[in-house]
């Protein structure tokens, strides 16, 4: 079984480019899925991404990843546990200053997690 994929078209490469909160998240989200037994989908490193709202992507402080298969309360579960262990590095929010590790985010089909550390971390 594999650990994790990642969608064509997206640079496999760019995990190297990761800042060291965004690659601890990126193991730490192959280490979930795995012990939940959900699908691991990397949907968008570095490159652009429908949906993809984050100029964080081109500074390595995060990722993009399906939630196709993952139920909602997957979904919510994933999200809530996140934050509350990731608060010391995750990415503070400009609009309300709440730091949130992961936001489930976009419209239909291109809804997905988005993984985000804070800036500043090397
Ligand atoms: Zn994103």
């Amino acid at each position: 079984m594999m650990l994790f994929d990642i969608k064509d078209g997206v640079n496999i490469g760019d995990l190297k480019e990761l800042r060291k909160g965004a690659f601890d998240l990126f193991h730490y989200f192959v280490d979930y899925c795995f012990d939940h037994g959900l699908r691991c989908m990397i949907t968008s490193i570095m490159d652009d991404a429908p949906g993809r709202v984050h100029d964080g992507h081109e500074e390595g402080r995060c990722f993009d990843a399906s939630i196709k298969g993952w139920s909602e309360s997957d979904i919510e579960e994933f999200v809530h546990i996140t934050n509350a262990n990731f608060i010391h590095i995750a990415a503070v929010s400009e609009k309300d200053l709440i730091p949130r590790a992961v936001v489930c985010h976009g419209e239909g089909e291109k809804r997905h997690l988005h993984i985000q550390c804070k800036r500043n971390l090397t």
